[in-house]
């Protein structure tokens, strides 16, 4: 357990961040939770009060604040309602490491899980490949299926069922099996990129992590992509371990000397919106500070640099689909793109794009949520699958690891058939056509 004396996230903050707020509730009718609620406490205003009153000493970090912070999908759709600019990824990795600090959640399972993920498992990921490769032959091997046809799964507690039926496919092949080191430009070369495997996503996702590889070299640009990688510690900043995510962040810029490329590409909206603020997490640093500042000026979405660059058509029609666009939060309203994945999709002969109603409304994947916090996820789940359904689309495209698992979960759950892709794979697909 943590000790109770550990020094306080939200005191040592910035306190002008906390004032920020004017109180005007602009925010809440954006809330998926108050939207749910209709509770003050579980509002965005709600959150920042507590927040503050644990910055002026007016309230104890204690079991209700850390729910309450945990209750929040981290969604971030209040900070695009907020005239003021409240910074509220800010306020809220900060408020998450103060209920961490506080131990008030503490207890032995909780304790055991997060040490084995965030501290172990995450920290190499050497290690998530090994448990990836496992999971993957029981699966291939058919052992999967066999145990969910013996029943035995009946005896597991209700969560626990749930949880493995959500388990995702592991994928053949990681991404350094995939794609090579370097991957020259198609054409005239124009710039040099590095690209991130992530985590989740090389095991679950290798597929995309190719497509942006090609869709990069046709667009003139040399591709680096180290076989192993780090973690990029987003997972842990979110989940209130700020000093795990400060050391991965140190790894990445040592592997990724901004220096060396004109850009570094990720493509899980999770990871870049995390990614773009090294400086916040290392301004403390007098080694890596400076380093830091350049970094986040080259980190790119993948969407977001085709566009900057200038994206090459593709020549040959698609068969035609209907599309529909589901937006990542943290790529719509943690990065504020939103018109260039659209773009790309439009770009795409053959392809018809149709709007999601309430496209920007978080699915309930949000990190880890949908696990933690399932029954408020599948609420969420449940409505964007019903707008999705109403649009006729055959395809969802949408940028990021966690929203694709979780179309996929709720397709599957509601016998809806529906192709979830990355728009990268669409591009990729379109250019292999020609
Ligand atoms: S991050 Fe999302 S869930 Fe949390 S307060 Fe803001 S809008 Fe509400
Ligand atoms: S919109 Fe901004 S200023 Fe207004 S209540 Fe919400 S967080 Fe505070």
């Amino acid at each position: 357990m943590t000790p109770v004396s550990a020094p306080s996230h939200l005191k040592s903050l910035d306190y002008s961040v906390l004032q920020q707020c004017m109180h005007c509730g602009l925010c809440l009718p954006t809330c998926p939770t108050y939207d749910a609620t209709k509770l003050e406490r579980n509002s965005p205003r709600g959150r920042i009060a507590l927040m503050r009153a644990i910055a002026d000493d007016r309230l104890e970090a204690g079991k209700t604040f850390a729910d309450e912070m945990y209750f929040c999908l981290g969604c971030l759709a209040c900070m695009t309602a907020c005239p003021a600019g409240v910074n509220y990824a800010e306020l809220f990795e900060h408020a998450r490491a103060e209920a961490e600090a506080s131990g008030a959640l503490a207890s032995p399972r909780r304790t055991l899980i997060r040490r084995f993920t965030l501290n172990w498992l995450f920290m190499d990921l050497a290690r998530l490949r090994f448990v990836g490769r496992l999971l993957g032959l029981y699966q291939r091997l058919g052992l999967e299926t066999l145990i969910r046809r013996s029943g035995v799964l009946r005896l597991l507690p209700r969560r626990l069922r749930e949880l493995e039926a959500i388990t995702p496919r592991i994928q053949g092949r990681f991404s350094a099996s995939l794609i090579p080191e370097l991957t020259p430009a198609r054409g005239e070369k124009r710039y040099r990129v590095a690209v991130l495997s992530g985590c989740a996503q090389d095991l679950i996702f290798s597929d995309v992590n190719r497509d942006t590889v090609d869709v990069l070299a046709a667009n003139g640009c040399e591709v680096v992509m180290p076989p192993r990688q780090s973690c990029c510690g987003s997972l842990h900043a979110h989940n209130g371990e700020w000093e795990l995510a400060q050391q991965l962040a140190r790894k990445q810029i040592d592997q990724f000397p901004p220096d060396d490329f004109d850009a570094i590409i990720t493509n899980a909206g999770g990871c870049g919106s995390h990614l773009k603020h090294f400086l916040k997490l290392l301004e403390t640093d007098s080694i890596y500070r400076e380093r830091a500042a350049r970094w986040d000026g080259k980190v790119k979405d993948i969407q977001e640099w085709l566009m900057q660059i200038g994206l090459r058509s593709p020549a040959k029609p698609a068969p035609e689909q209907v599309v529909t666009y589901h937006e990542s939060c943290h790529l719509c309203h943690g990065q504020k793109i939103s018109a260039e994945p659209r773009a790309i999709l439009r770009s795409i002969p053959g392809l018809k794009l149709v709007e999601l109603p309430e496209s920007s409304w978080c699915c309930g994947s949000a990190g880890v949520y949908n696990l933690v916090q399932p029954e408020m996820a599948n609420q969420l789940l449940e409505r964007k699958i019903g707008h999705i359904r109403s649009t006729r689309a055959t395809v969802v495209a949408t940028g990021n690891p966690g929203c694709l698992l979780q179309l996929v979960n709720g397709a599957q759950q509601q016998g809806l058939s529906l192709r979830v892709v990355h728009p990268v794979t669409l591009l990729a697909e379109a250019y292999r056509r020609e």
